[in-house]
């Protein structure tokens, strides 16, 4: 499991520029910020890295040398927009302009945030610099391309007989490879990124989205090389047979995972395994609104967590992941699944529970028949969870795996509500006991099934039963806690939230710190 933080691009070079700080300056602050962010949300990573590490930095540069030698690489001289005060070329951002589709007057020449075009610097009319304001000139400059039309064939061939592909990936790429693929572009001349290796290409740098995309692979080199102590392991994840490598993206990023990337590794003409399954989801919005940093919309994951705990996002974000269509996030909706799904039904089968046992068997697990007849049902549903749960996360869909943990916690709510223990311990302990045996190895076993998904509560349910932190997957839907085990106290997992005061505490949040726009 590898990603890393992106540090290049025109964007980032623009910024440090306007605040007078070297690029460096800005992405390790942010570099480090997401790396706590990740902590505090306990996403955890084989290993994050960041494009600036040397290991990254040198496997990018062998590896365009080598997709040179073997014929997919050539420069061509073309025009570009030149700032004659500041005597640089201007890529990208690095020019503002008018849209010349919606006439936004502050288009930026990678993007009109408007109406939402990709945009070449050179189709914006009255272009500007983007830091003196100045009107550029046109001056020709030498770069190179990577030729990936030469591989339309073999990516054609690798799309169609991979059976993986989600239906929006495959149909997407298919199109674009009909419509004829386009050299893609190579360097920039930006100081800001990594050197491009090219005989002739001195002071240029490698485009990031050519770059970033390698990371993958370094990464993975790089945790074979620093945390494995075996410079060699790596290969074993991108060269071997058996290996399934699988990428999670949203779906803006399909052409660079499922044809640009594989065509890289194809010129390399190295056996490479190619992506097996790109999990590319939908989009998600906001109260009805597309995210938008420069627009301020959104949640920033460092007010999140001041409003409700890592594990209520977690929570909320996976059922609403966009596996398969757009969804909408919505406070309202926060508050409905927090309160009715997370709270009532997961936190509420694990409290009464354990507080029963707690109150009225002393904190013993009471002894239950496994072939009495009233338990068959509930036994049948404990012991199919895990290939319930197995099934969806082997099929990347997160969102239906964590459906069938909090279903077997709301059959579990119904056993209860059925058998009534509470009324039977009066007239039979032994009897109530009989429940209550059954419903803790529920318990035991959502400890379990909640690991991936959230970890914090699976180990403080695996702690109080078994007094371990992790117990194994496989022993999910098994008796774990023996009779007689003592098990310790547990405080009520969750809480209920109200999406009305969570509005009012964001822009309170908001009110203290404001959002930085390019951040
Ligand atoms: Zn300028
Ligand atoms: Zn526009």
């Amino acid at each position: 499991m590898v990603s890393g933080s992106d540090e290049h691009g025109t964007p980032i070079e623009v910024e440090a520029i306007k605040r007078g700080v070297p690029p460096r300056q800005l992405t390790n602050k942010y570099h480090k910020l997401i790396v706590q962010l990740l902590k505090v949300f306990q996403i955890e990573f084989d290993n994050y890295t960041r494009t600036e590490s040397r290991i990254h930095k040198k496997f990018v540069r062998d590896f365009y040398l080598k997709v040179e030698k073997n014929g997919f690489v050539y420069s061509q001289k073309i025009t570009q927009l030149y700032c004659l005060n500041d005597k640089r070329f201007l890529p990208d951002r690095f020019v503002e302009g008018e849209c010349p589709y919606c006439h936004n007057p502050n288009a930026r020449g990678d993007q009109c945030d408007n109406c939402g075009r990709v945009l070449d610097p050179k189709d914006l009319l009255n272009p500007r610099c983007a830091l003196d304001h100045s009107t550029p000139i046109q001056k020709e400059s030498e770069h190179w391309f990577f030729d990936l039309p030469k591989l339309s064939e073999p990516l054609r061939k690798y799309i169609e007989t991979n059976p993986n592909f989600p239906e929006n990936a495959r149909n997407f790429s298919l199109g674009w490879i009909r419509d004829g693929l386009k050299p893609r572009s190579l360097t920039r001349d930006n100081a800001w990124g990594i050197l491009a290796p090219f005989k002739g290409a001195k002071g240029k740098t490698i485009y990031v989205w050519m770059e970033a995309v390698l990371g993958y692979v370094s990464a993975t080199k790089e945790w074979a090389e620093k945390k494995k102590k075996q410079p060699s392991l790596w290969k074993k994840y991108w060269f071997d047979p058996e290996s399934r490598n699988v990428h999670f993206i949203g779906k803006d990023n399909i052409p660079f995972h499922v044809v640009i990337f594989p065509g890289l590794l194809l010129a390399t003409r190295e056996n490479y395994d190619l992506p097996w399954e790109v999990s590319s989801s939908e989009y998600i919005q906001l109260e009805g609104q597309k995210f938008s940093r420069s627009r301020k919309i959104g949640v920033w994951m460092d007010e999140a967590v001041e409003l409700a705990g890592p594990e209520y996002w977690r929570y909320a974000l996976i059922s609403l992941r966009p596996e398969q269509k757009d969804t909408n996030f919505t406070w309202d909706e926060f508050e409905r699944k927090v309160n009715t799904e997370l709270n009532d039904v997961l936190g509420n089968f694990v409290h009464r529970t354990t507080s029963f046992i707690q109150t009225y068997y002393k904190g013993k697990v009471p002894k239950y028949s496994v072939n009495k007849k009233q338990h068959a049902k509930i036994l049948a549903t404990l012991s199919s969870s895990l290939s319930k749960v197995d099934d969806r996360l082997g099929h990347f869909r997160l969102k239906e795996g964590l459906e069938q943990v909090v279903e077997l916690a709301r059959e579990g709510n119904r056993y209860l509500n059925e058998h009534e223990p509470w009324r039977l311990y009066k007239a039979d302990v032994h009897a109530s006991g009989e429940i209550l045996g059954v419903s803790i190895q529920i318990v035991a076993s959502l400890g379990i099934l909640l690991q991936p998904f959230l970890p914090l509560a699976s180990k403080k349910i695996c702690l109080s039963l078994t007094g371990k932190a992790n117990l194994p997957w496989r022993s999910a839907g098994q008796a774990i806690v023996k009779p007689g085990t003592k098990v310790r106290p547990l405080q009520p997992l969750f809480h209920k939230v109200n999406a009305d005061k969570l509005r009012a505490e964001l822009e309170s949040i908001r009110s203290r710190t404001p959002i930085e726009a390019e951040a």
